[in-house]
């Protein structure tokens, strides 16, 4: 079986294939030999799990996952790599294949097919210039699953693990916090990759939480006002809030209602505030 990490086996088997980089694509691929099992080892997988993977490339995160899990099902978009994973993956019974783009397939149909009930963690190295959509569509759709465990650019992963009230965070730092909470793993720096990114990696794992950690009435609202203050964060709240559609004055009533500085911006907000704001919105 080839190794999947060592760079002349990796140059051989693409042009064996004809297959270039696709830099659109978000095509950096591991080959730093230690990290694929440290990330198999803490997705939180066993032996009863099935994981989700989203883009297994040439299937070197794939293959671990396989190793310790009951069953892997792996989303990818290109249809170039799916010879190279018949051929890379061809030892191993407890993979599926997917070919189709993560942001359009039915996610909670695949988990029901491919993990019939079975507890379900997703892991994955994931693409950087779709990272925080693919991170809101797999928080937003409730998916049953206990644990996300994904490499993303360094930056990100300080943004996203940042506490609410605090100048790292952002608005995806919230919605996070808002469906599970977040945890720092490991670094992963550019040169484990080929072709090595100009950034750094790291891994964080989301542990899904079972209720959110505040009361919202209208969670679209709270996002609406997440969005635009930190839309314009720069901007006061009664600037920034306006981005959500409401007039300077609605705007500053509502921050005196909740008992919010007027000259606040939405870094200094927690969560529970913002919940506290749509909450007056709608009564
Ligand atoms: N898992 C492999 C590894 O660690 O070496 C590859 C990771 S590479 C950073 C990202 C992978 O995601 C690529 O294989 C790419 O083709 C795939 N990809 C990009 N956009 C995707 C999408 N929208 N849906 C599914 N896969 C996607």
């Amino acid at each position: 079986m080839q190794s999947l990490t060592n760079i002349s086996e990796i140059k051989d088997l693409l042009s064996r294939h004809g297959f270039s980089f696709s830099k659109a694509l978000g095509q950096n691929f591991l080959i730093n030999p230690s990290v694929c099992p440290r990330m198999a080892m803490s997705c939180g997988a066993d032996e009863n799990t099935g994981v989700l993977e989203i883009g297994p490339g040439i299937g070197v995160l794939t293959r671990e996952l396989a190793k310790v899990a009951a069953r892997v099902a792996a989303i990818e978009i290109d249809g170039r790599l799916l010879p190279v994973l018949n051929e890379t993956l061809a030892g191993y019974d407890n993979i599926s294949l997917i070919h189709g783009d993560v942001m359009e397939l039915d996610l909670q149909e695949i988990i029901n097919r491919e993990f019939g009930g079975m507890r379900t963690v997703i892991c994955a190295n994931l693409p950087y210039y779709i990272t925080s959509p693919i991170l809101m569509k797999l928080l937003e759709s409730r998916l049953p699953v206990d644990s996300i465990t994904v490499m993303v650019q360094k930056e990100a992963a300080d943004r996203i693990c940042a506490k609410p009230g605090t100048r790292e965070c952002g608005a995806v730092t919230l919605a996070v916090w808002y469906y599970s909470e977040p945890q720092k793993l490991f670094p992963v720096s550019r040169g484990s990759f080929m072709p090595a990114p100009n950034v750094d990696s790291a891994v964080i794992r989301l542990n899904i939480r079972k209720n959110p950690p505040c009361e919202v009435k209208d969670e679209k609202a709270m996002f609406r006002l997440i969005k635009a203050a930190f839309g314009q964060r720069r901007k006061t709240l009664p600037n920034s809030l306006m981005g959500a559609g409401l007039s300077r004055d609605e705007a500053i009533s509502l921050l005196d209602a909740a008992g919010i500085p007027r000259q606040a911006r939405a870094e200094q907000l927690t969560l529970e505030q913002f919940a506290e704001l749509a909450n007056i919105m709608s009564v």
